[in-house]
């Protein structure tokens, strides 16, 4: 028996009845038997049935602090007292506060506009890239470079910059004008190099694509510093810089999506501060608050914002969201940076991901791992066939090996399904609060499972 919210007690069957009946689960087929989680601590996640297990993927890469932070929950709960809601076309003092705390995790000087999701702080990106062209006399610079397998979210313009065949097919036409390139993947190289003696195909390729579109039609390109829902692409050192170069020289906005990179995911404030490179816009969701409320941020270089300023009644920005920037959302987002701070929770995820990385070394000699890449504290393992062929591991032996994970008590990720048959990257991106202990129980249970699962 469990306790509702509204203090009634429920069985498991009654809850499994009403999943069955009612809920709608995302990116799966419908799940009979799904897990119903009750509670979470720290590094730890409870189900119904008194089960824990290791939150391997903090959720869905964003409860960066861990769970069951009481101290979040306070800060909720004293904003709702004060007030739950005030609209962002006036202001209020967390949206403030919370600006100006952004501005100082950020390289330079941003006007932060606040929304609810990912997806929905990459359509403002969007948008603000569009008006910013065309208040400045190219009003033809519309459209936007992507890369394969990159992922920005689920809404018409985000999915169109989203470059995974599987997640749109069945949606298209999506959202006009985006382009997109191959990524710098360097283990499956798509310009077939090698790593360390190539000539940056993959950062020529963002330039031809403008060339080719006509630079007085690219608006801006976007990427997220490592890709990571689209499979642990991690670029080489010199590729940021490069697209950066590029971008100023067509008079291109770079956008980088942080929605996951971050809030310390990538052993730095933000994904991009590890390359030295000054984005013109950047988008971030999951960590700003560690998923404890919903709240999304889009950060515009203030030389961006400048245009919006100059003519106010005609260049403001007709873009409002009633949530957007709600004062227990920035509370939160408050007291999660204030924990990130004071418990040095960043690089604490930079140890993490080092320790993590130095424990699964002795995987690679697995005859079904190709390679393990790590950006920060995410991590990701491509599952082969074959090493030699670098043939993608089976949907099964992707399965078997997550299914094996679980039950001794530890949920992993997978991730890089663009193409049937393509889900063999494992993920892991463990909360910045897990232990050295909890990381050997992570990297132990892997190495464990692995080794069940050597044969053909
Ligand atoms: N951008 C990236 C890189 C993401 O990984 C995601 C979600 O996983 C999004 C955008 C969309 O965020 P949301 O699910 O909050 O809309």
């Amino acid at each position: 028996m469990s306790t509702n919210d509204v203090g009634e007690k429920v069985s498991k069957e009654e809850l499994l009845e009403k999943d069955r009946k009612y809920v709608w689960h995302h990116m799966s087929p419908h799940n009979e038997n799904p897990m119903i989680i009750e509670s979470g601590e720290g590094s730890w996640v409870q189900d119904i049935d008194g089960n824990r297990y290791l939150d391997g993927m903090s959720g869905l890469w964003c409860v960066n602090v861990g769970h069951g932070r009481k101290e979040i929950a306070e800060a909720a709960a004293a904003q709702m007292m004060k007030i739950a809601y005030s609209t962002l076309v006036q202001s209020h003092i967390p949206a403030i506060e919370l600006a100006a705390k952004l501005n100082e995790w950020l390289d330079g000087e941003y006007r932060i506009f606040y929304s609810n999701s990912g997806s929905d702080a990459n359509e403002v990106a969007f948008k603000i890239a569009r008006q910013y062209h065309h208040q400045n006399g190219k009003p033809t610079k519309h459209k936007f470079i992507s890369r394969h397998r990159a992922y920005h979210g689920n809404s018409m313009g985000a999915l169109g910059a989203t470059g995974q065949a599987q997640r749109k097919l069945k949606y298209e036409p999506l959202g006009v004008g985006f382009q997109h390139v191959p990524p710098p993947y360097c283990y499956r190289c798509p310009f077939g190099q090698t790593k360390g003696a190539c000539k940056f195909q993959c950062a020529q390729a963002i330039e031809d694509a403008i060339v080719w579109e006509g630079p007085d039609s690219v608006a801006g390109i976007i990427l997220e510093p490592t890709i990571t829902g689209g499979g642990m692409i991690v670029p080489p050192d010199e590729y940021l810089p490069m697209v950066r170069r590029i971008c100023d020289k067509y008079d291109v906005l770079l956008i980088v999506d942080e929605v996951i990179c971050g809030f310390g995911r990538s052993g730095e404030k933000f994904g991009h501060q590890n390359y030295g490179v000054k984005p013109d816009i950047v988008t971030m969701a999951k960590g700003l608050t560690s998923a404890y409320s919903p709240l999304s941020a889009t950060a515009v270089s203030a030389e961006l914002y400048e245009s919006f300023k100059e003519k106010q009644a005609e260049s403001h920005f007709r873009h409002v969201n009633t949530f957007g920037g709600n004062p227990v959302s920035c509370a939160v987002a408050l007291k999660n940076i204030d924990i990130l701070e004071k418990e040095n929770l960043i690089e604490r995820s930079s140890h993490i991901g080092k320790e993590m990385m130095r424990r699964l070394e002795s995987l690679l000699d697995h005859p079904h791992v190709g390679d393990i890449r790590a950006f920060g504290s995410a991590i990701g393992i491509e599952l082969v066939e074959d090493q030699k062929t670098k043939v993608p591991a089976t949907a099964e032996r992707v399965m078997t090996i997550i299914a094996s994970c679980k039950q001794r008590g530890l949920l992993i990720g997978k991730n890089g399904d663009t193409v049937p048959g393509f889900a063999n990257i494992l993920t892991l991106s463990p909360p910045f609060s897990t232990s050295d202990d909890e990381v050997a129980f992570i990297t132990d249970t892997l190495v464990e499972v692995f080794a069940l699962n050597n044969g053909k």
